[in-house]
């Protein structure tokens, strides 16, 4: 069961990061990317098959956001993403 009064629980931040599209990344064929350097991340649309495709990369590319204000590797940063997604799918709990 999806908790619907989560955001009573956790304080919410605010930042100045943008979520933008472009049609595709010119260095490589990402689906997205979250740069450290600037507040910005993208979604690059033609490395996507369907809509589904491209929400969940919104998803993932607005997590790494939230969690570039801490100080973890990408590495850490994936673990973190995979297991707030499981938990939201209910693969598996917290
Ligand atoms: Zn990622």
């Amino acid at each position: 069961m999806i908790n619907t009064k989560w955001h009573e629980i956790y304080d919410i931040r605010e930042g100045s990061y943008s979520s933008d599209f472009r049609i595709h990344n010119p260095l490589d064929n990402s689906r997205g990317d979250t740069y450290s350097d600037m507040q910005q991340s993208w979604t690059n649309l033609a490395s996507h098959e369907s809509l589904f495709e491209i929400f969940d990369t919104v998803n993932h590319e607005a997590l790494h956001v939230a969690l570039k204000r801490e100080d973890f590797t990408i590495e850490i940063e994936h673990i973190i993403i995979r297991k707030i997604n499981q938990v939201l799918y209910n693969i598996s709990s917290i």
